[in-house]
């Protein structure tokens, strides 16, 4: 699940003023801007003047030209741009429609509204199978009224209960809706408000069938831009009105509790994944007799010290080591004593080798050793000490045995497999040598 930042959904398009100025520079601005709302700066606080508020300054008689502290406008909660959607969860169910993002330093970013929320809502997260008809009894800021009441009284009752539209009816059936932008047009415009209201609402209302799921109506919003809807029953009578602050608020207050339950379970599910992860990773880059890195993981490991060999100024070097006469240690023993030599070959080797050596089994009794710093001299002088302490062992039923060692250093044109070859060569000079020797290939 990702939960966008606030930053990345708010509006930043906001108009906003210093509450020391007019109320009519306020109302100035917002039919400039063609805004519904504008932020007042009051110090440290934010606040909102809306529609609604205009109604009421209008309904109270209050002079346009005093001062915006005259007013008691509503506080909206801010929240930092960085924080991420989940915290605008405990404001959903609250007054408020819009909250503040803002900068690091408490300057105003911009507005959320719950317009942004949804747009930000990935709807196939949100629950599928809640159908509406759960969700009306939740509407109670959505008021209809018969067709022919007057526009006047509707006004009064708007400013009143802070409704923000109000849906006209004729015998039940939604004919019109009257929202806040409409009322600000017919301010604009100086109507008659004593005709009826079925004069100055918007038609046609659309609607939705209350059988709709969640989904579907969040989708539906989404895609007409609404902010609110109409769900009417199989007979296309008002069953109610359902905004988007209540689906969000329900289905993400629904959507946090689920997240907060499944936490643990999530995290312990991480936990094991990665740590599975991390086991495949290692068994697939070892040999599992000997637990050294295959030529699979060596082929990376080459390919990354070779890029740092031509970054930097240091050398490298391949060793290329055989068991002699392993084919007849199997004949003598048995393959389970064979593989008890293998083991502890590859041992020995790890046990001498420095950390920044990488140490592959190569292919039977074969073992390739890249060192990352050294020449064809340290080279030597290193195989010549390998060489040593396996000649020293005494293993267990079997005795002493020997290796061979092939040794060349790593040129710029090399890859693995020219380095591996040179290697290889060294290693059949040693052979032919008559074992137990390290040999050198020079190019
Ligand atoms: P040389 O000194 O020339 O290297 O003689 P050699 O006998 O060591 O050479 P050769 O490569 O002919 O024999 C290697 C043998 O190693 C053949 C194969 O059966 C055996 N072998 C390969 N892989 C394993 C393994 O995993 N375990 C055991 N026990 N034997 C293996
Ligand atoms: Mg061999
Ligand atoms: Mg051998």
């Amino acid at each position: 699940m990702i939960f966008p930042v606030i930053g990345s959904i708010a509006t930043t398009s906001v108009v906003s003023i210093e509450i020391n100025n007019t109320i009519s520079s306020a109302i100035k601005k917002m039919f400039e801007h063609e805004h519904r709302n504008i932020v007042i700066i009051d110090d440290n606080v934010y606040r909102i003047l809306r529609v609604s508020d205009i109604l009421n300054i209008k309904a109270k008689k209050i002079d346009l030209n005093s001062s915006l502290k005259n007013l008691e406008l509503l506080e909206i909660p801010t929240l930092n741009r960085d924080k991420n959607i989940l915290h605008t969860l405990e404001y959903l169910s609250c007054e408020v429609e819009y909250i503040c993002a803002t900068n690091d330093d408490g300057s105003l970013y911009g507005l959320i509204s719950h317009t942004d929320i949804i747009s930000s809502i990935d709807p196939d997260t949100l629950m599928d199978n809640f159908c509406l008809l759960d969700f009306l009894k939740l509407s109670r800021r959505t008021k209809w009224i018969g067709k022919d009441v007057k526009t006047t009284d509707l006004l009064y009752e708007m400013a009143k209960n802070s409704f923000e539209s109000v849906i006209v009816i004729d015998d039940f059936t939604p004919i019109g809706i009257f929202t806040t932008k409409d009322v600000l047009k017919v301010i604009e415009k100086n109507e008659d408000l004593n005709l009826p209201i079925s004069r100055y609402m918007s038609t046609p209302v659309e609607t939705i069938s209350k059988n709709c799921s969640v989904k579907e109506a969040l989708d539906f919003l989404k895609q007409k831009h609404y902010k609110r809807v109409v769900v009417v029953d199989d007979d296309g009578k008002m069953s109610g009105v359902i905004s988007q602050k209540e689906l969000i608020a329900t289905t993400y207050s629904r959507w946090a509790v689920l997240t907060k339950e499944y936490q643990h379970e999530l995290s312990e599910i991480n936990t094991a994944l990665v740590k599975k992860n991390i086991k495949y990773k290692e068994i697939a880059s070892r040999d599992p007799l000997t637990k050294l890195y295959n030529r699979y993981k060596f082929t990376e490991l080459y390919k990354s010290s070779f890029e740092a060999m031509i970054e930097g100024e240091h050398k490298m070097s391949l060793i290329m080591v055989d068991i002699d006469n392993f084919k007849k240690i199997n004949d003598t023993y048995g393959h389970n004593v064979g593989d008890d030599v293998i083991v502890q070959i590859s041992q020995t080797l790890i046990k001498n080798l420095r950390n920044i050596d990488i140490v592959c089994r190569w292919g039977g009794e074969e073992f390739v050793i890249l060192l990352t710093s050294a020449g064809i001299n340290n080279a030597t002088i290193l195989a010549e000490k390998l060489r040593k302490y396996i000649e020293e062992l005494e293993i267990n039923s079997v005795g002493k045995i020997s290796a061979s060692f092939g040794v060349c250093q790593i040129n710029e044109e090399d890859d693995l497999k020219s380095a591996v070859n040179r290697a290889d060569e060294a290693l059949y000079l040693a052979k032919k040598s008559g074992k137990n020797c390290v040999k050198q290939q020079i190019k």
